[in-house]
């Protein structure tokens, strides 16, 4: 089933970091739900922490309400690069926002995706590098809000089915021997 998902998001910060409880968690729900999305990853700076616990909390207090994928945002060389945490130990990775694709190498980065509208840096993406990147290397192309508000989450989404997502992840493993 193809799902609406907005694959790059900051609620944490957006919200000035409060604790992983119901309220802060209602809101994020609140917010992804007026977009219409099926659900989300939370992507926030270094750490997966947010992303795990508001999952947690979407379980046992809003059930079905929102998909939620815990992620991090972290740094790999210049580049920065999003983990999602799939199910079954898979992480799926994708370059955010590429400003310069020069001297890119794959098994560097060892990402499936890429990043070809970012909400929040669109005007600096380097597309035709991007695109390049991603038919050279069978990437997944990517657009995200990377919101760093509440009300910007969902102003980018993807309409894919998280199978695929598995699927490019497993691939690769394969193909890397
Ligand atoms: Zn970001």
């Amino acid at each position: 089933m193809e799902l609406k998902l907005d694959l790059h998001t900051h609620p944490f910060e957006a919200m000035g970091f409060p604790p992983p409880d119901e309220k802060s968690v209602g809101a994020i729900i609140r917010a992804a739900k007026a977009k219409g999305l099926d659900g989300i990853a939370i992507t926030e700076h270094y750490s997966p922490r947010y992303g795990f616990r508001a999952r947690e909390i979407v379980q046992r207090y809003f059930p079905g309400a929102l998909l939620i994928i815990p992620g991090q945002e972290t740094r790999v060389g210049q580049h920065e690069v999003v983990e999602l945490y799939l199910d079954d130990a898979l992480t799926f990775k994708f370059l955010a926002h590429p400003q310069s694709t020069y001297g890119f190498q794959r098994n560097r980065y060892e990402i499936q995706g890429i990043e070809i509208e970012n909400f929040l840096h669109n005007d600096y993406i380097d597309r035709e590098g991007a695109l390049r990147i991603a038919q050279e290397n069978g990437l997944l192309l990517l657009k995200n809000s990377d919101a760093h508000l509440l009300e910007e989450i969902g102003n980018l989404y993807n309409c894919l089915e998280l199978e695929e997502l598995r699927r490019l992840v497993l691939e690769d493993g394969r193909t890397k021997g």
